[in-house]
């Protein structure tokens, strides 16, 4: 711990907490490459008092009426709108990601706030009259308890959002564990729910390492668990979420291919696996990693992209560019440590993003926009989730050589097809092995009334993020079966209840 830096603390039963002999790891400002603060990480003691503070919470949020839950969350949303510009700049200034790029993470993440504060519709049971003689069926959705929310670095104000406003105004409490590398967004949120009245408890932050997720995972009376990060956490939160007898949504990996046809319009192309590959330094699980070219279109694509590619300005989010830094140096350099692996590979470094000139401090991880053509799909390049500014191209033959690649793949996050051909994209929409999928579209993540979800590697569990699969997840069903007695009906029956 260095003494002179602020420490960012919890955020339990409604305020900032650093116990004493708290551990603590440094947060950086990437595009500085210096370490800004530190953060807390949770002990044991500290998960206890973080889940016993809002379990209590929960006890009492879960029968304050749905008016008065909607409106808080009205409030929030008002606040969020009228603020945004300042959590933007903590997105940046923790991140590297460019502030317009911020202020659209907040945006997708306001949709799930809008789409909470409409939650009595979504909260609306079934009826059934006369199911069998004299008797009427329906059913209720209940909060389950003390929700548990895991987040990865990349989004550190969306991810969040995708679960808690849902989950908050269903009548759950929920302890979100932010990424140490970003946490600062989190208890900025904390701050503004509290304006905008929520009770102390019900929204607790616990900042930490494997020691606060383990222990979320364990404590009896944290009752479910949204996770985003990589895979083999992912996986592992999930075995070890549901061995304790939790709900469990745990999203994953990506590694996203976008199938371009050679009908295709190529500058639409261009733009867009410019736009998906280096956008938030391709540091998105919903990032274009992969353009899959059927031949003959690559050599007319390729330079497209190194043309848009030329224009792009990498530097500081704060100075206007297009593309901030990595979020840590390790990271940086693993990332580019793929090029090298291109080359011995045998693929074409098409534009090498290492030593790039920026806008920015000399010490931040930078890595410019990097494009590799002829990758073989045996490569670390192509197989491997890289997370970086890092586009690779693959040439195929055919729609279905594209397609066969695409279903090999142990992700199955989000992919596109790039084409003029409506039969062709109805046929990659019905057989390709992906849980988001976009038609001359390169990030298709749905918006707040959908849900956000992959397929295979990319998540584990059932249900997906947000929109109607977020409200089933943070409730309960209920059924009901009613009668009230006509005075011509009873009598002993000792057979299994059945309809007449
Ligand atoms: P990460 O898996 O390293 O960390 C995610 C969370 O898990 C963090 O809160 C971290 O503190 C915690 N964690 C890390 N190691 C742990 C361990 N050994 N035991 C318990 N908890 C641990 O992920 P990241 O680097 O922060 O984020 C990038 C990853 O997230 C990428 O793989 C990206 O594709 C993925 N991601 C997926 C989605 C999606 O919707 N599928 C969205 C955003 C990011």
């Amino acid at each position: 711990m260095t003494n002179d830096l602020p420490v960012i603390p919890h955020w339990i039963n409604g305020a900032a907490l650093t116990p004493e002999g708290t551990r603590t790891a440094p947060v950086f400002n990437p595009a500085l490459g210096e370490v800004i603060r530190e953060v807390a990480l949770a002990a044991e003691d500290d998960v206890n008092q973080a889940v016993e503070s809002a379990h209590t919470a929960y006890l009492s949020w879960r029968d304050v009426s749905l008016a008065k839950r909607t409106a808080i969350m009205f409030n929030f949303r008002e606040l969020l709108n009228s603020r945004k510009g300042e959590l933007a700049e903590i997105i940046t200034e923790e991140h590297g990601k460019v502030i317009d790029d911020a202020l659209g993470e907040i945006a997708r993440a306001q949709e799930v706030v809008e789409f909470a504060c409409g939650i009595t519709s979504h909260l609306r049971g079934d009826f059934s009259e006369q199911i069998s003689t004299g008797f009427d069926i329906h059913s209720v959705r209940q909060p389950v308890g003390v929700a548990a929310i895991i987040s990865p670095f990349n989004f550190p104000a969306m991810v969040p959002m995708w679960f808690f406003p849902i989950a908050i105004a269903a009548g759950n409490s929920v302890v979100v564990k932010p990424s140490e590398k970003d946490p600062t967004a989190s208890i900025w949120v904390a701050e503004l729910l509290k304006e905008a009245g929520l009770p102390d408890g019900v929204f607790t932050v616990l900042n930490g390492d494997k020691v606060a997720v383990d222990g979320l995972l364990t404590h009896p009376k944290v009752k479910s668990v949204s996770f985003v990060g990589s895979t083999p956490i992912a996986k592992y939160v999930y075995e070890t979420g549901t061995a304790h007898g939790k709900r469990v949504q745990a999203l994953g990996g990506a590694k996203n291919h976008m199938l371009v046809l050679p009908d295709a319009d190529l500058d639409l192309v261009a733009d867009s696996a410019v736009n998906a590959g280096f956008g938030s330094a391709g540091e998105r699980c919903m990032a274009i990693s992969v353009v899959v070219a059927v031949e003959p279109i690559a050599d007319d694509l390729v330079p497209k992209i190194v043309e848009r590619i030329n224009t792009l300005r990498v530097g500081d989010g704060r100075r206007n560019c297009d593309m901030g830094p990595l979020i840590t140096e390790v990271h940086r350099d693993k990332v580019a440590g793929y090029i090298d692996i291109a080359i011995n590979d045998g693929a074409e470094v098409v534009v090498d993003g290492r030593g790039i000139e920026v806008d920015g401090e000399a010490g931040g991880f930078w890595l410019g926009p990097t494009l590799i053509d002829r990758v073989s799909t045996s490569s670390k390049v192509y197989t491997d989730e890289i997370f970086g500014p890092v586009l690779a191209i693959v040439r195929v033959k055919s729609f279905d050589e594209g397609l066969d690649l695409i279903n090999a793949s142990q992700y199955g996050n989000g992919t596109a097809i790039f084409t003029n051909d409506g039969g062709a994209a109805r046929r990659f929409q019905k057989d390709v092995e992906v849980g988001m999928i976009g038609i001359n579209v390169p990030i298709p993540v749905p918006i707040g009334s959908y849900s956000f979800g992959g397929w295979k590697d990319s998540a584990f569990g059932d249900t997906k993020a947000y929109g109607p699969e977020g409200v089933k997840f943070f409730t309960a069903e209920k059924a009901v079966t009613t009668r009230w007695l006509d005075p011509s009906h009873g009598g002993i029956n000792l057979g299994f209840p059945s309809n007449a």
